[in-house]
């Protein structure tokens, strides 16, 4: 292993710190690594733009997002792991040890890398909509949808996520009224078929939303209305509305690794079944980077824990291999990604 003079050097470089990778820092830290955490545009990950969080296992009244995330990273602190306040913008993952270029213009080295950088759900970008995110407009029926008992909230979106969302959320609303730009849906047959046969669902076509508005009384933050506009006649309106479920999809937060790391067609980490491990042995994937299915904080944080022991394993795998023989000053990378320690470890 040839160190690079210049870098800051760890063992273990966690990039993002929401659940998955928090979780990554106290099992990392844990384990007696030198760990650090990039915490990234979004330090505390996507929860941060919430409020309360009822289905995070352990907090049986629920929690706040940020209190919760604040929590996860004290525990991670309490272990020794540290928190940077940098952006990763530059990665090179066919040196080793990897080297990670920071928006404060450092540079930083390390054994293993975690990756758990989140996806970021699809905004509309209108007026309204970052205040009132966490307010009455979510991202999430799995996670929200209880909060609208009875109530009417309204669906943005075409595709199967956004019917998936609507067919989800009339367990809880009174009705859910699906916006769409056009007229017809880019969803499959199967998913608008069983839309449209829900009485509870309606549909509001060829309509953008143009702003959200809301009020604060008590202290508190709502959203009330949202301003809808047909895009044929270019008629205006303003409809009462209890909540928004913005469902136009995710954008995978991976644009630094491509090149390096095998992904799939929409930017989703790729990571071997059952584990953590991506192509390139060494650096690890977990959290929504790599899940478009479940999107969940504690699936996220369940993920976070099996990188860490990969990583640790692998490394602990790496050093055995090492003391046995030496090892390419790369870690084997350069022959075809594979270095043969993590062969020896597979
Ligand atoms: C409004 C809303 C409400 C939600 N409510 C719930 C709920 O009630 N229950 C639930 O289980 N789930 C909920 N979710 C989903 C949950 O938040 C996510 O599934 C979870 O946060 C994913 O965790 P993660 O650690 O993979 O990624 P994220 O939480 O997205 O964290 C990503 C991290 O990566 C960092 N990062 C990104 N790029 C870089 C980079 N280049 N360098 C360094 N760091 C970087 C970010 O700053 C951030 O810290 C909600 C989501 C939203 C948006």
């Amino acid at each position: 292993m040839q160190a690079e003079p210049h870098a800051e050097h760890h063992e273990v470089a966690i990039l993002g710190a929401g659940p998955a990778g928090l979780t990554a820092a106290i099992y990392a830290a844990r384990a007696r690594l030198d760990t650090v955490v990039f915490e990234g545009p979004q330090p505390g990950g996507q929860l941060t733009i919430t409020t309360e969080v009822e289905n995070y296992p352990g907090f049986e009244h629920g929690i706040l997002g940020p209190e919760l995330m604040d929590i996860f990273r004290r525990q991670a602190h309490r272990f020794g792991a540290r928190s940077l306040y940098e952006t990763i913008v530059r990665v090179d993952f066919h040196r080793y040890p990897f080297l990670l270029w920071s928006d404060s213009g450092k540079l930083y080295s390390a054994e293993a890398v975690i990756v758990a950088t989140g996806a970021s759900a699809k905004k509309l970008g209108v007026p309204g909509e970052a205040e009132y995110m966490g307010y009455g407009i979510s991202a999430c029926a799995t996670c929200d949808g209880f909060f609208f008992r009875d109530q009417h909230v309204y669906v943005v979106g075409g595709g199967d996520t956004a019917m998936e969302e609507a067919l989800f959320l009339t367990r809880f609303a009174r009705r859910v009224t699906i916006i769409h730009r056009r007229q017809e849906f880019r969803a499959s047959k199967i998913m608008q078929e069983r839309v449209r046969s829900n009485p509870k669902i309606d549909f509001l076509l060829d309509t953008v939303v143009e702003e959200f508005l809301g009020e604060t009384r008590d202290g508190l933050r709502r959203l009330t209305a949202i301003r809808v506009r047909n895009v044929r006649t270019g008629e205006q309106a303003v409809l009462p509305a209890d909540g928004v479920f913005v469902a136009i999809g995710h954008q995978p937060n991976t644009d630094i690794f491509r090149g390096f790391l095998q992904m799939d067609e929409q930017g989703y980490i790729i990571t071997e079944p059952r584990s953590t491990r991506t192509n390139i042995p060494g650096v690890f994937a977990c959290g929504d980077v790599q899940d478009k299915v479940y999107r969940q904080a504690v699936t996220a944080a369940g993920s976070g824990c099996m990188a860490a022991i990969d990583a640790e394993r692998w490394l602990e795998a790496r050093r055995h291999a090492e003391q046995g023989r030496a090892v390419p000053a790369d870690g084997g990378l350069a022959s075809g990604g594979e270095s043969s320690s993590s062969v020896a470890e597979r």
